[in-house]
């Protein structure tokens, strides 16, 4: 059997054909046009790193409790479920404190 290489009529990657082919499709068109489910596609290559906490030794990314609204930690006054007040992200102990900043912040 003869062969040939023959460029995908598509995208234009070569393919290796018998020497009687006249055209052809290469397999990325062809699972193209079949659909193929994603799952047996090759992964896309990520272009992002951003949304992704590194993970550094000593800089761990601390993780918002749960039961916080977004966005809790630049409040400067948050009362939680659990009745802890927080300001800037930052548990409020003094209860002297705590009482000053649910005031002016009611
Ligand atoms: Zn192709």
């Amino acid at each position: 059997m003869a062969y040939k290489n023959l460029k995908c009529f598509n995208c234009r990657v070569a393919v290796r054909v018998d020497k009687e082919t006249k055209a052809v499709l290469c397999a990325d068109c062809t699972n193209r046009i079949a659909g193929v489910p994603e799952s047996l596609l090759p992964p896309a290559p990520k272009l992002t790193k951003s949304g992704k906490p590194r993970k550094k030794r000593g800089t761990a990314v601390k993780k918002v409790p749960s039961g916080k609204p977004r966005g809790w930690h630049f409040k400067i006054c948050y009362v939680h479920k659990d009745g802890t007040v927080w300001s800037r992200g930052e548990l409020v102990t003094d209860p002297k404190v705590a009482k000053k900043l649910k005031k002016e912040n009611a």
